[in-house]
C-alpha cells in the first residue's frame, strides 16, 4: 500500500522506516511534514492509508476528501482518537486503527517525573544553581510518603502509575466508571477524590463526557494548594478555570504535558516567534507551573512499539480490510 504519513518528524521517519524495512518494505511510505486538515488532505493523493498523530484533524470534511481520493484506513500512531470523527469515518467506510498500548510506562513515568519535579521545585533549582544562586527559599517540598494521590482514569496508564506510586507509600484513590479491583487503590466517587487528594492526575480519554471535567466547580472542591497533573489530553481541563485556581492559590502546583490549544504550538520550534496564545502565555508566567510539550510518550521503547503496532494495522488492513487494533464507534460514548 501507499501510506501518507502526516505530521512527520525525523524520529517518526526513523522508527517507521526501520519497521518497514524489518518487514521486507511491503508498504511505500510518503512522509509529509504538514498536519492533516481539509486543506492538506490532497497531499495523500495516491495513498490507500494515512498515518496520523495527535494534532492531525480527521474531521468530517477532511475524511470526505480522503475517501474520495481512495483512502480506506486511518492508522493513528497514538492511543487517543479524539481527533477523528468516528461517525463520519464509519459512514464513509473508512477503517480507523490506533496504537492502544505502546508503552503505558512511558507516560506513567513522565507523570511521576512531573510530580517529583514540581514537588521539589527541580525546575527552579536547575535555573538557580546555574545562575550561582544557592538559596533554598521557595524550594520547600513535601514527602510523597503518606500523601493522597487521586488517579482519574485507571486504564493502562493510570494503572501503571498506581503501581509505581504504591512504592512511594502514598495513599491511593481512584475514579473510573470501570473500576479494576486488582489495582492498589481505593475507588471513590469523583467528588471524594477531588476533596481528599493532595495530588490529582488525569488519565481518562478525551470524550464529549470528559471535556472540561476539571472546571471551576471541580477546582473549588479540591484541597487548597493541590497539585494537578494532566498528561492525558488538554481539553479535559478548562485552562481558564485552572488559571483562576492558580491565582487564588487553590491549585498550588500544576504540571501539563498537554494543552487545549496545543495544535498551534507543540512539536514545533517557535523560539524565534511571539506566542500569540495569551492563555498559554499566562500559564508560562507562574513559577509553580511546569509544562512539557506532549513528550510523555517519547521514549525509544514507545516509538519502536508505536511503529510495530502501526504496521500490524497496515498489514492486517492490506490483507483482510480490517486493522488489528480497530477503534470502534462504541468508543465514542
Ligand atoms: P485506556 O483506554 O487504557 O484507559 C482509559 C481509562 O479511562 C479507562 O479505564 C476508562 O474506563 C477511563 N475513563 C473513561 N471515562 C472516564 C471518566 N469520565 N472518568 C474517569 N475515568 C474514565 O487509555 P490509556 O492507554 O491509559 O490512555 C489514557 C489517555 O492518555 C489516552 O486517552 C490519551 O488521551 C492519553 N495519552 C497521552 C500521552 C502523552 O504523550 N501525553 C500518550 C498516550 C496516551
Amino acid at each position: 500500500m501507499q501510506v501518507a504519513v502526516f505530521s512527520t518528524k525525523s524520529y517518526d521517519r526513523q522508527f517507521l522506516e526501520a519497521e518497514n524495512t524489518a518487514r521486507g518494505g511491503r508498504h511505500r511510505l510518503v512522509f509529509l511534514e504538514p498536519r492533516l486538515s481539509a486543506e492538506t488532505a490532497l497531499l495523500a493523493d495516491g495513498a490507500q492509508a494515512v498515518c496520523l498523530f495527535v494534532n492531525d484533524q480527521a474531521d468530517a470534511r477532511t475524511l470526505a476528501r480522503l475517501s474520495a481520493q481512495g483512502v480506506g484506513l486511518i492508522a493513528l500512531r497514538c492511543a487517543g482518537f479524539n481527533n477523528v470523527d468516528l461517525a463520519a469515518a464509519r459512514q464513509l467506510g473508512i477503517r480507523v486503527g490506533r496504537v492502544p498500548a505502546y508503552s503505558p510506562e512511558a507516560v506513567a513515568e513522565h507523570t511521576l517525573a512531573m510530580m517529583l519535579c514540581l514537588n521539589r521545585r527541580i525546575h527552579r533549582a536547575y535555573a538557580r544553581v546555574r545562575e550561582g544562586n544557592f538559596a533554598l527559599e521557595g524550594l520547600l517540598g513535601f514527602d510523597m510518603k503518606g500523601k493522597t494521590v487521586g488517579v482519574i482514569g485507571t486504564g493502562r496508564i493510570g494503572s501503571a502509575l498506581l503501581r509505581i506510586l504504591s512504592g512511594f507509600g502514598c495513599r491511593l484513590l481512584a475514579y473510573d466508571p470501570q473500576p479494576n479491583p486488582e489495582l492498589p487503590a481505593a475507588y471513590v466517587p469523583f467528588a471524594t477524590l477531588l476533596a481528599e487528594s493532595d495530588i490529582i492526575t488525569l488519565h481518562c480519554p478525551l470524550t464529549p463526557g470528559t471535556r472540561h471535567l476539571i472546571d471551576a466547580p471541580a477546582i473549588a472542591r479540591m484541597k487548597p494548594g493541590v497539585m494537578l497533573i494532566n498528561t492525558s489530553r488538554g481539553a479535559i481541563v478548562d485552562t481558564r478555570a485552572v488559571i483562576e485556581g492558580l491565582k487564588s492559590g487553590r491549585i498550588g502546583l500544576l504540571g501539563l504535558d498537554v494543552y487545549e490549544e496545543e495544535a498551534d504550538l507543540f512539536f514545533e520550534d517557535l523560539s524565534d516567534q511571539v506566542i500569540q496564545d495569551d492563555v498559554f502565555a499566562r500559564l508560562l508566567t507562574f513559577p509553580n507551573v511546569l509544562i512539557t510539550a506532549h513528550q510523555a510518550f517519547f521514549t525509544e521503547e514507545a516509538l519502536r512499539a508505536i511503529a510495530r503496532a502501526t504496521f500490524d494495522n497496515l498489514d492486517a488492513f492490506a490483507e483482510g480490510g480490517v486493522p488489528v487494533h480497530e477503534v470502534s464507534t462504541e468508543k465514542l460514548a
